[in-house]
């Protein structure tokens, strides 16, 4: 016979979902959480109890409530006293930010950078010199509870190796293990890829909102995927899985950065659009120029609206294949594509209607991120707190030792 789970195991569970609901939802009184939970008074009242001796919440009388009786008390996340760090490394920004419980941004520093090698050292160095000059500023009693950064590149499984990004132009890269070191916090810092963030991000608190079955298509030079479904971040077997910017959608089209030919990111991503729109060239790169055609076309450029007709035709293809095949309730369009779709949204949903089987096509939602600009950002503190919320009491034990 197997052991049931101990009283101990119950209680960090019970912890970790009450800390949860007040960093995910926001400000929470007892008596919501008691029926959310689906635990009694005397029970949400010991776990608001410890976690609030641990520092990480706190309970308020409401503001007047115009109701007769004893008003319930309202827990709110310590978010200016318990933060992460989270980084994230596009191909032509760093931004590392300090995020406090409840997802709040308290702190940001964010430089561009060249487009090209994948300098470990010199991006630690910048992502460390950013999480140093915040930590300055911070008080006392402050205490940092994780770091996370988000990656253009694959990621294995485990370990947090950048093993691939050919964006970044990262082979085999420690990344995680390099900047834990520099920041000397004694924490790990976990890696993720991009998309997969972004798609946990959507899905906790963008647009995703309840959303269990969604997939991100997130566009920076490349496009990244991110798969939720029944909940869960598709990762594959080493960690690679939801790598839709190498579906071929146009066999023998355009060559790709992977190097094989047609892939969604070759005929979606930012090089195709610009040189098909005519504006590829030395300068030309990011968001804005991807934005420039959108806004081109709007104007009645002909060159533009033609490219992004033609790009909108792949794009609608990839997406009525990933469709058929997962059957989301919701598709989101984030980073550049938030751009490119847009602009090409005919283009898209009549490739959907005619290549998408009617019962999957019947529900889904195409959106665009909820998140924007720091939906990476956002995925990446979510990674760092992942471990907070497993197992609030023993992470803040060994951090404030
Ligand atoms: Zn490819």
């Amino acid at each position: 016979m197997r052991a049931g789970p101990s009283q101990e195991d119950i209680r960090r569970h019970n912890l970790g979902a009450l800390l949860r609901h007040v960093h995910l939802g926001g400000p929470i009184s007892r008596a919501e959480l008691t029926s959310k939970m689906g635990l009694n008074r005397s029970t949400i009242m010991a776990l608001t109890s410890d976690l609030t001796a641990a520092g990480l919440v706190r309970e308020e009388l409401p503001r007047e409530t115009g109701r007769a009786g004893r008003p319930s008390l309202v827990v709110r996340p310590e978010s200016a006293r318990v933060y992460v760090f989270a980084f994230d490394v596009g191909p032509d920004r760093l931004v590392a930010a300090r995020v406090g419980l409840g997802g709040v941004i308290l702190d940001r520093r964010e430089t561009t950078r060249e487009r090209g090698k994948f300098a470990l050292d010199e991006l630690a160095g910048v992502l460390s010199g950013f999480a140093r000059q915040m930590r300055r500023k911070t008080r006392d009693d402050t205490v940092c509870v994780g770091a996370a950064a988000a990656v253009s590149g694959g990621v294995r499984k485990g370990d947090g190796v950048v093993t691939f990004g050919p964006n970044l132009m990262a082979h085999d890269v420690p990344f995680g293990e390099e900047l834990g070191r520099r920041l000397g916090l004694g924490l790990p810092v976990s890696v993720g890829n991009d998309a997969n963030l972004v798609a946990l991000a959507e899905h906790s608190r963008g647009g995703g909102g309840p959303v269990r079955d969604l997939i991100c298509l997130h566009g920076d030079v490349g496009i990244g995927g991110g798969i939720i479904t029944g909940g869960h971040l598709l990762g594959g077997f080493d960690g690679y899985g939801g790598e839709v910017g190498h579906m071929v959608v146009n066999p023998g089209g355009r060559e790709c950065s992977c190097g094989s030919h047609g892939c969604l990111e070759a005929e979606v991503g930012e090089r195709a659009l610009l040189e098909l729109a005519g504006r590829f060239g030395p300068g030309q790169h990011g968001r804005d120029a991807v934005r420039a055609v959108v806004d081109a076309a709007d104007r009645g450029d002909i060159v533009a609206q033609e490219a992004l007709s033609r790009v909108g035709d792949w794009l609608g293809l990839g997406v009525a294949n990933l469709v058929n095949i997962f059957n989301p309730e919701m598709v989101i369009f984030g980073g550049m594509l938030r751009e490119v779709y847009l602009g090409s949204a005919a283009q898209v949903r009549s490739r959907l209607a005619l290549h998408a089987m009617a019962p999957q096509r019947e529900h889904v939602r195409l959106r665009t991120s909820a998140l924007g600009d720091h939906a990476t950002l956002v995925g990446a503190a979510e990674l760092a707190f992942a471990h907070v919320l497993a197992d609030p009491l023993e992470v803040l034990a060994r951090v404030s030792t």
